[in-house]
This record gives C-alpha cells, sequence and structure tokens, in this order.
C-alpha cells in the first residue's frame, strides 16, 4: 500500500508469462496495434501517436523532453515537488534554459501564476506533472493548453502517477505529450511507459529530424533545433517502428507489451468511470479512516490524488518503526517521503489493483495496531468504521 510499485493485477502478470514472439509477426504488430487503440481512451486522446516507450516512467519523460526540446531552449516547469525537480535535472542534461514557477509542497500552483510566467519566460515548452506522489497534490490542468498555445508553447504533462487512476483528459487539456508508468494505478510491473503525442507535437518532433538531416520539411519553422539528442529515446525513430512503415529501432520489450495491453483491457472492462469512482472511494475511506485515527493529513484537501495520501507521522512516533512493524507482522508496505517531508509524513497509496475496500479496511486495523503497539493512544476501532462509511459516501 505504497505509492507504487504495487502488486500488480494476477491478469497482468499471467500475460507476461506468454511466450515471446518476432517483431515483424503478424500477431505481435497486431498486438501493437491493438495497444494504440486501448491507450486512447485512457490518455482521453484521439491522438494517432499513442504507444508505448520501452523502459520505466522515466524513460517515457526522458523520450518526451529529449524529443520536444532543443539545447538553448526556454522550458517552464510547473514545479510542486520532487518529480518537478526531476524535470529540471532531464531538461539541465539537455542543455535547456530552464524556468520554473512554483508552490510549496502540499499545494498546487494556480493557473494564473503559470500564465503570468509564461508571459514573463515565453517557453518553448511547459512542462509539468499531473499528480506528484511525493506531495500526494493533482495540479489541474484544464485551460493549461491553450493558454501554452496562445503563447507558441507545448505541453508536456507526466502523468505517472496518474494514469489508471485518475482522469485524463489529454485532448481538453490540450496536453501535447503525456506519459504513464505501468506500476502505479494501471496495476502492472514498471518497464513500460504509455505515451501519447499530438499532431502539433510529432510535427514538431519530425520538422526537428528533417533540420537534422538537411532536408526542408514543409512548413518547417525557422530556428528549429539541433538533432535530437539521443536515440533510444528519439521520438521520431520510435513513431517510425509503430507506423505501418514498422522501421526497426529497438525491439519492442514484448513481454512488457503484453504486460501494458492487459492493463489496459482490465481498465477498460471494468469501464473508465467506475475506475476513477473506485480510486476516489479507496481515497474517501483512507481519509476519513485516518482522521477517526485522530491523525491529520498533509496538504491541501481540494487537491488531493485520489490513489495515494499523505499523513503527518504523530509527535512522539518513529515512522520508521510503523513501517517496518506494519511489514513485519502484516506484510503491509506503506511509503516513506523525501526531501523536506522526509520523517514527517507517510505516503499510503491506494492504487489500481490495491485500491479495494478490504486493502483499505486492512491497512487501517494494521496501522491502528502498529501505532498502539509503538505506544500511541487512539480510539479503538474508530478508523475501519469510518472508512466503510466513507466508502459507500
Ligand atoms: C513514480 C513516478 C515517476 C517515476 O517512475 P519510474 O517508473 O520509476 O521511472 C515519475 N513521475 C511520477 C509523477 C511518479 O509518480
Amino acid at each position: 500500500m505504497g505509492p507504487g510499485p504495487v502488486n500488480a493485477h494476477p491478469r497482468v502478470l499471467r500475460a507476461m508469462s506468454a511466450d515471446l514472439l518476432g517483431q515483424f509477426d503478424p500477431e505481435m504488430t497486431g498486438y501493437m496495434n491493438q495497444v494504440m487503440a486501448l491507450y486512447r481512451p485512457i490518455f482521453g486522446t484521439h491522438n494517432r501517436w499513442t504507444m508505448l516507450v520501452d523502459g520505466t516512467a522515466r524513460a517515457g519523460i526522458e523520450a518526451a523532453l529529449v524529443s520536444l526540446v532543443a539545447p538553448g531552449d526556454t522550458v517552464l516547469v510547473v514545479n510542486f515537488g520532487r518529480f518537478g525537480l526531476l524535470l529540471g535535472e532531464i531538461l539541465g542534461r539537455i542543455g535547456a534554459v530552464i524556468e520554473t514557477v512554483d508552490a510549496p509542497w502540499g499545494e498546487v500552483v494556480p493557473l494564473d501564476a503559470i500564465a503570468a510566467a509564461i508571459e514573463r519566460t515565453a517557453p518553448k515548452v511547459v512542462a509539468t506533472i499531473h499528480g506528484d506522489t511525493s506531495t500526494t497534490m493533482a495540479q489541474p490542468l484544464d485551460g493549461l493548453g491553450d493558454l501554452c498555445h496562445a503563447a507558441g508553447a507545448l505541453l508536456y504533462v507526466d502523468a505517472t502517477a496518474t494514469i489508471g487512476g485518475m482522469e485524463l483528459a489529454s485532448d481538453r487539456w490540450g496536453a501535447d505529450i503525456v506519459t504513464g508508468g505501468l506500476q502505479k494505478c494501471l496495476g502492472g510491473p514498471s518497464g513500460s511507459a504509455p505515451i501519447t503525442i499530438s499532431d502539433r507535437a510529432a510535427d514538431h518532433i519530425f520538422t526537428r529530424r528533417h533540420t537534422e538531416a538537411g532536408i526542408r520539411a514543409p512548413g518547417m519553422v525557422d530556428g528549429s533545433g539541433p538533432r535530437i539528442g539521443s536515440n533510444y529515446f528519439d521520438l521520431a525513430m520510435i513513431m517510425d517502428y509503430w507506423s505501418e512503415k514498422r522501421l526497426n529501432h529497438h525491439t519492442e520489450a514484448t513481454s512488457m507489451l503484453y504486460a501494458a495491453r492487459e492493463c489496459a483491457r482490465i481498465m477498460l472492462g471494468e469501464g473508465l468511470e467506475a475506475r476513477y469512482a473506485r480510486h476516489a472511494a479507496a481515497s474517501r475511506a483512507m481519509s476519513a479512516g485516518l482522521r477517526a485515527m485522530g491523525l491529520t493529513l498533509f496538504g491541501e484537501d481540494a487537491h488531493r490524488m485520489t490513489n495515494v495520501t499523505g499523513v503527518y507521522i504523530p509527535e512522539g512516533v518513529d515512522g520508521d518503526r510503523v513501517r517496518t512493524a506494519m511489514r513485519e507482522t502484516f506484510e503491509i508496505e506503506i511509503g516513506t517521503a523525501f526531501g523536506p517531508l522526509a520523517g514527517r509524513i507517510w505516503r499510503i497509496g491506494a492504487m489500481g489493483y490495491n485500491a479495494m475496500q478490504h486493502k483499505i479496511l486492512i491497512t487501517l486495523g494494521a496501522l491502528e495496531a502498529c501505532l498502539r503497539m509503538e505506544g500511541y493512544r487512539l480510539p479503538a476501532g474508530a478508523a475501519v468504521t469510518a472508512a466503510i462509511e466513507a466508502w459507500r459516501a
């Protein structure tokens, strides 16, 4: 019950045990095409270019940024947690000029602050996290794409922690690239990064390649950057591989493709609305249970992710000892925290296959017992009762 990786859905594990196929076997390319179709509704998009980058979620982030951003380009990072810092780290290696618009950990960045920062910095790309697991906050993204496009910028969104658990509305947001991973709310293992790319972003990326080859593409923008500084993460080459051209790039990670496909089939089988409602119920139940124990939640209520909850470690309690007791006594893992929140909060996930009522109730009961073992006094049984009520609400 941490913030990911979490338990995989058993069907995903079974799908991964299927035998391998040749990468141009029609059965294999058929699965690749299915994956493209399956992930469009999950991303909330009609983008043709919806596919997988092989590697963990970070591979998707790096592919997006290295393909969109040329050295010297200004990029505005919407920074409200650890993963905003990661965007900056990757952009720094690309040689981008990095500007940030920041919120304190536990809050999100208001849209008008982003608008003012776009005005001030005239970025080529705006990069943001959707749900930053480090702070458990979800950045509202409606209207952001329009702001970016009006200023001539492209919008990148890291939705690793929310894909499969909270609604992604890539088209409505106007996002140009959105990336994810399997190991949070999609209920799969880490190692595959679903990605969706708008036509606008794909044009930009293909144009960069043509510039590099010295060919003037139709409608090529002046000042397009130098060649994409990565072979493995060059989205132009990855799109060619996923297109009818099937130009060989890497060898698609076959077992991970099976996993990604099964994650999506399970999700669409459940239904998007039902899936998001289940995560919201899990979040309500977890929050109500923790509060009924007398604990204080971290961060703004209005912007809470529905799949991970931050809670202050109570005064006088050793957070690591409780986590160890949870694992050793109950075989339940809960999350620690990073940076300024280390030692101050726990992060308790309810993601994908774990966003189930019985798992929430067992976790709350176990936490109550472990806190009691540490000598912390709290109302007996209140958490589970409150959580049952909140789940139904
Ligand atoms: C977990 C997470 C990542 C990192 O994913 P990896 O699969 O470890 O590369 C990136 N961004 C966010 C928002 C995450 O929650």
